[in-house]
């Protein structure tokens, strides 16, 4: 069993995983499309956002697996970073499943307000206000562990920055201006990423 823990094993899971959060991405998008979009913010400064936050998540890890020109920066390879990448991975997917399925049609990649958005407070969004950021601060520990290097991982957790700090005050700016009392009543319960710390 040891034997097969490779840093050839860490990329084929981050592999797959990457190909399952795309699948899972894919079909809540498509389906929240039924709910018409009816305001967005920001539009030109999400889109900067989401593409740098794309090239951490997958242009850099995508260079690194096909090339040897981020090897300068690859570090050795522990069975354990393995093991603890895979556990990461499985949360990580896990929430960010959930968070899409009880998010349901409100869901939207850039900053918006559907037709019939309402305010979700149940499921996972019952402990924290942002569990779908949750799970991509998870991904990119999950990035860190499984693909051993440091351009790499820190790709991820500069991907993660980017899309949670130069967004969150802003999202939830319009989550109170659509819901009011609702949402600073929600506020007064939850917190953002982890539940009941921070
Ligand atoms: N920040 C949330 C949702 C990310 S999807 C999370 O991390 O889980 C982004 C969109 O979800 C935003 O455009 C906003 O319109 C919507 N949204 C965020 N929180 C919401 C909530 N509690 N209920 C309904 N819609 C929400």
């Amino acid at each position: 069993m040891t034997a097969l823990v490779t840093p050839l094993a860490g990329k084929l899971v981050w592999l797959a995983f990457a190909l399952c959060w795309g699948v899972i991405r894919h079909r809540y998008a498509h389906r929240a499309q039924r709910n018409r979009q009816i305001e967005e913010r920001d539009r030109v400064y999400e889109i900067v956002l989401l593409t740098l936050g794309f090239i951490g998540y997958l242009g850099v890890p995508a260079l690194y697996l096909a090339t040897s020109w981020l090897s300068f920066g690859d570090y050795p390879f522990q069975p354990i970073m393995f093991w603890a990448g895979l556990a990461t991975s499985i949360g990580a997917l896990w929430l960010f499943w959930r968070s899409h399925a009880d998010l349901g049609q409100n869901f939207s990649i850039k900053l918006v307000i559907r037709e019939k958005h309402s305010l979700v407070t149940t499921g996972v969004y019952r402990v924290i206000r942002h569990p779908m950021y949750a799970s991509f601060l998870l991904w990119s520990l999950a990035q860190l562990l499984l693909l051993p290097n440091w351009i790499t991982g820190l790709a991820g957790m500069f991907g993660f920055c980017i899309l949670y700090f130069a967004r969150i005050r802003r999202e939830e700016k319009l989550m109170l201006e659509k819901f009011g009392n609702d949402y600073r009543q929600y506020m007064t319960h939850t917190k953002r990423l982890v539940p009941y710390i921070l």
